[in-house]
Formats: C-alpha cells, sequence, structure tokens
C-alpha cells in the first residue's frame, strides 16, 4: 500500500466498493460494443473491415472493448481529472483481460501508438490521457509504445462540436508522420495499433491511419476503451 492509497483509497468510481478505481461488478455491468466495419457500419467480427470495403489507404479495422456507459464512461472521464495515472492503470489490466479473451492477434511485433493532442489543451490539462493508458497497455503486453508517430499539422474545431459529414471535412489533412520519422522508413510493413479512448464517428482515427498507410504501415488497426 503506498502512502497516496492510504490518504486516498482506491474506490469504484461507479459503486463507491474499496479496491480499485474499476470494479469486477460494475465491468461485467457495461455491455460490448456494437462492432462494425469502420467503412461501411455494418456489423463485422471484431470490428474488421470488410475485404469490399478495404481500400489502400484505410484502416484494416477497428476494435472497441467496450459499450461507453457506465463504469468505463465514468473512468474515461475521470482519467482527465483526478489520480489519472491510477485509474489509467487499473483499466489497463481489464483492458488486457478483454483482449485476450476476443480472438484478435495484433502479433508480438505490434507497434502501439496514440492519436496526438492540441499541444494547448494537453498543457491545459496537464497530460494526455490516451497517452497515459496507451503507455500501460503496452508495457504489460510488450509492445512497442510509440506515442510521437503522429503530429497534428493544423488547429482544428473540437470534433465534439461537430457532427458526421462536418467531422469528416474537418479533420482532413490534419495529422501528418513526425518529422523524426519521416526519412527512416521505420513504417514499411509495419503493423499498427493505434489507440484512443473513445470511437465515435470514427473519422479521427480512419484520417490517422490513412497517413500511417501512406507512410507504408502494413496493417493498421483502431483500438479505443469504449464505442458510443
Ligand atoms: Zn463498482
Ligand atoms: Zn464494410
Amino acid at each position: 500500500m503506498s502512502f497516496s492509497d492510504f490518504l486516498f483509497p482506491k474506490r469504484c468510481v461507479e459503486c463507491g466498493e474499496h479496491g480499485s478505481y474499476l470494479c469486477e461488478s460494475c465491468i461485467k455491468k457495461v455491455g460490448p460494443p456494437r462492432l462494425a466495419c469502420p467503412m461501411c457500419s455494418r456489423p463485422s467480427i471484431d470490428g474488421m473491415t470488410h475485404s469490399k470495403c478495404l481500400r489502400p489507404h484505410s484502416i484494416n479495422g477497428a476494435y472497441s472493448l467496450w459499450g461507453y456507459n457506465g463504469v468505463v464512461r465514468k473512468a474515461i472521464l475521470g482519467l482527465k481529472y483526478k489520480f489519472a495515472s491510477q485509474i489509467a492503470e487499473d483499466l489497463a489490466e481489464f483492458v488486457i483481460n478483454n483482449l485476450e479473451k476476443s480472438k484478435l492477434t495484433f502479433g508480438k511485433n505490434a507497434r502501439f501508438t496514440t492519436i496526438p493532442l492540441y499541444w494547448r489543451r494537453e498543457n491545459w490539462r496537464g497530460f494526455n490521457q490516451s497517452e497515459l493508458i496507451g503507455r500501460a497497455i503496452s508495457s504489460k503486453l510488450g509492445w512497442d509504445f510509440k506515442p510521437d508517430l503522429l503530429k497534428r499539422e493544423k488547429f482544428v474545431k473540437p470534433q465534439t462540436e461537430l457532427r458526421g459529414e462536418e467531422r469528416r471535412q474537418n479533420i482532413r489533412g490534419v495529422f501528418a508522420l513526425n518529422s523524426k520519422y519521416q526519412l527512416t522508413n521505420q513504417l514499411i510493413n509495419q503493423s499498427l495499433i493505434l489507440f484512443d479512448d473513445v470511437w465515435t464517428t470514427g473519422a479521427t482515427i480512419k484520417e490517422a491511419a490513412k497517413v500511417l498507410k501512406r507512410a507504408g504501415a502494413k496493417q493498421v488497426w483502431g483500438l479505443t476503451l469504449a464505442r458510443t
């Protein structure tokens, strides 16, 4: 037990049970997401892109672990504020258990990256919550974590203020490969997992996947904690 556990005992963010920020019984109540092909939004196994929907630069699939409700939603919102790194650790445990039960295999050499935030927003929050949990997951699974693969090219409106087609327009051209990876061809034939907290329309992750595919990545999968 650490000093901070003594001062602030861990309690489930949903039911208040002691021991963890997410308890087993509340996690069980959060239903699985409706997994679908990221291109046509029709159902697909594990969120894989249908072969007829796949284009040269499109994402290969998008897997989410939970619906965006209950304890998962509260923990994701909580990540933005208090005890973020401890909540991230607890969430990462459940992510790994859940992934082990799925049929997905990303392989030992998978590389893990996240969607970059605006530096301004990041500074204001003090951290990037996806990076925090991405780091926790990859260190447990032995994946190579490259949080700086992508960078923001331009400043756009927050996606939460926009809907459907507007989101797609807004995000176009927003990401670029970080210049330190541009000359090294490090992505050629690589499998990459693009991590984010919540999949809403998928516009952001699909746009980021396109940049990674153009840089030579063979497979790009989206992985999100939750899906609305
Ligand atoms: Zn609970
Ligand atoms: Zn499809």
